[in-house]
């Protein structure tokens, strides 16, 4: 794993910590028995109860509404957008605990049939960028199978504890006394999480996801956001590559595409990663890069530099790998 990316895990894992006990620490949540949100320990309330007792007028319940839904939902909205519109998905690649676990599963799912997700058509090549063998053993599935159920079930606990009190959730779980609506929440809610880990994972976030889709749509308004830049005039040097950046890909893009086709980019950066391997040995280095800029203006297909054609015409030889592992 490069520096690049043990960084970007530990972000990811980082915020999955933080996705499962902000809760716990009342951080954030929302607490359906009081009907009203906690944020860092504090009440957030609108006041309606105060406005109902006759406490406070309708001028300050409308104050109330502006400066704490309209006011905070916009700031928040204009951050996280203008973060996406320069950087592009950066919450999905490095932060979202739903990407980290497709992501985790992809890896087992490779490992136990040579494919990321089981909508694959042909399995990867049988190298990993650097040159070692990448071999498949069904057995893993024994564990991908049991870690999708997991994540699902923690997942599922978790969303519940923000809607109920985490004290009341935890307790009534260790001792096996959920209430009939907590069983029901957290079983219907693992039963569907498990066949969206299982089944649809990438293509949640690809087609699904409404965080995701509006990261995107800020990025794309942006032609000189960051993307991955592909050197086209060197197309040559991909002739003796399986494509490994495709495979490299969790949300199963195409990286030497334009900018248009790669709308669902999470900015992982595992592309380029594999390309730096596989042409670690070429002076002129990896194909795929970050670019942004007058650069990123070429990348978004818009001059015509870069068809989805070309990237499929790539003439096809007999894969070599780099360095051979006996
Ligand atoms: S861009 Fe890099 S990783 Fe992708 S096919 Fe070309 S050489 Fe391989
Ligand atoms: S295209 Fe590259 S950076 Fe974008 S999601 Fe795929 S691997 Fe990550």
């Amino acid at each position: 794993m490069t520096p690049f990316q043990r960084l970007r895990v530990l972000y990811q894992g980082s915020f999955f910590v933080l996705f499962l006990f902000a809760p716990v620490f009342d951080l954030l949540r929302f607490d359906l028995t009081q009907g009203h949100l906690i944020v860092f320990g504090q009440p957030w309330t609108l006041g309606l109860d105060d406005y109902l007792a006759g406490r406070i007028d309708y001028q300050q319940m409308s104050l109330n509404i502006l400066l704490r839904v309209f006011v905070p939902i916009l700031l928040l909205a204009a951050v996280f957008l203008g973060i996406a519109r320069r950087w592009g998905r950066l919450y999905c690649g490095w932060l979202c605990p739903h990407f980290s676990v497709v992501e985790t599963i992809n890896q087992l799912v490779r490992k136990a049939s040579g494919k990321p997700s089981i909508w694959d058509k042909k399995p990867g090549p049988p190298y990993h960028p650097d040159g070692t063998p990448a071999l498949s053993d069904w057995r893993y599935w024994w564990l991908a199978i049991p870690l999708a159920l997991g994540f699902a079930f923690l997942w599922a606990v978790a969303l519940l504890t923000y809607l109920l009190p985490p004290t009341e959730v935890y307790g009534n779980l260790f001792h096996g006394t959920l209430t009939r609506n907590q069983a029901l929440f957290i079983g219907v809610a693992t039963l569907v999480l498990f066949l969206e880990f299982t089944f649809a994972r990438h293509l949640f976030c690809r087609y699904a996801c409404a965080v995701g889709m509006f990261q995107s749509l800020a990025w794309m308004t942006n032609r000189q956001a960051m993307v991955v830049g592909y050197q086209r005039e060197r197309a040559r040097d991909c002739a003796s590559c399986e494509s490994f950046c495709d495979h490299a890909c969790p949300m199963r893009l195409k990286p030497r595409n334009i900018k248009r086709l790669m709308f669902a980019c999470t900015q992982c950066g595992q592309c380029i990663d594999a390309c730096h391997t596989v042409q670690r040995d070429n002076p002129q280095g990896s194909l795929l890069q970050w670019i942004d800029g007058q650069q990123a203006l070429q990348a978004d297909g818009s001059q015509g530099l870069l068809t989805d054609q070309a990237v499929v015409d790539k003439p096809k030889v007999e894969y070599r790998p780099l360095k051979s592992v006996v």
